[in-house]
């Protein structure tokens, strides 16, 4: 069973490795972020509570993000397994996550770590480019999509994401610094966490996964 969690800091290539492990183990992927970001761009009460913190690389309070993501894994297509990405990001998040997976017996079974320096990550935040329709992110120069500017999957004109500026980034680096970071240790005691090279290729990250995967 993969009910997996895929974390590392902002631009770590959280979204582009979950688009292949999904494809590859037929899960689905939950982002909280794209979970996000469709309901701003739909004007939803949830977009509305969410977009103030996001624009400025805060975290969405845990209150709100907990509910989210509790009503999504109970869904029916998770009981064969499932893909969090962005979350958990704190403490609070992951111990919740703990209690919920257990009661509906789906507890997590691994937890893959994406380990990147700082210094490579403005680089890959300030050339991503996003489908605003379907999530995938590309890059102006390591993943560029097959016509420039337009999504490979759903043709959709690519966006640069509101957030992916590097005054948010600070924000979000410092998040992920005091909140998120402590998670690793959390799962190291849990004994699930994988840590994986994040600078290699794409390719070379998703090999990796895939070895951790078939150890399970
Ligand atoms: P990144 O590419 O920076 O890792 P995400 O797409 O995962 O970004 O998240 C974008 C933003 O959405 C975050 O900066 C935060 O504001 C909000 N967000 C996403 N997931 C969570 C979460 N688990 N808890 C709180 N806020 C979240
Ligand atoms: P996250 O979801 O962790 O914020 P993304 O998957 O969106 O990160 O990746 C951030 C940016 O870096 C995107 O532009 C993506 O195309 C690019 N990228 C992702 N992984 C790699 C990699 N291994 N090497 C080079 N660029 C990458
Ligand atoms: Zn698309």
């Amino acid at each position: 069973m993969h009910n997996l969690i895929i974390m590392g800091p902002p631009g770590a290539g959280k979204g582009t490795q979950s688009e292949k492990i999904v494809a590859a183990y037929n899960i689905p992927h939950i982002s909280t972020g794209d979970m996000f970001r469709e309901a701003i761009s739909k004007k939803t009460e949830l977009g509305t509570k969410a977009e103030s913190y996001i624009k400025s690389g805060a975290l969405v309070p845990d209150e709100i993000t907990i509910g989210l993501v509790k009503e999504r894994l109970s869904m029916d297509d998770c009981k064969n397994g499932y893909l969090l990405d962005g979350f958990p990001r704190t403490i609070l998040q992951a111990e919740a996550l703990r209690d919920l997976t257990k009661e509906i017996g789906r507890e997590v079974t691994l937890v893959i770590n994406l380990v990147c320096d700082y210094e490579s990550l403005a680089g890959r935040i300030s050339q991503r480019r996003v489908c605003p329709k379907c999530g995938a992110s590309y890059h102006l120069v390591t993943k560029k999509p097959e016509v420039e500017g337009i999504c490979d999957n759903c043709k959709t004109p690519l966006i640069q994401r509101e957030d992916d500026t590097m005054e948010a980034l600070k924000t979000r680096l410092n998040a992920y610094e005091m909140k998120t970071k402590p998670l690793i240790e959390f799962y190291e005691k849990e004994n699930l966490i994988k840590n994986i090279d994040g600078l290699q290729s794409i390719d070379d990250v998703f090999s990796d996964i895939k070895k951790a995967l078939e150890g399970k």
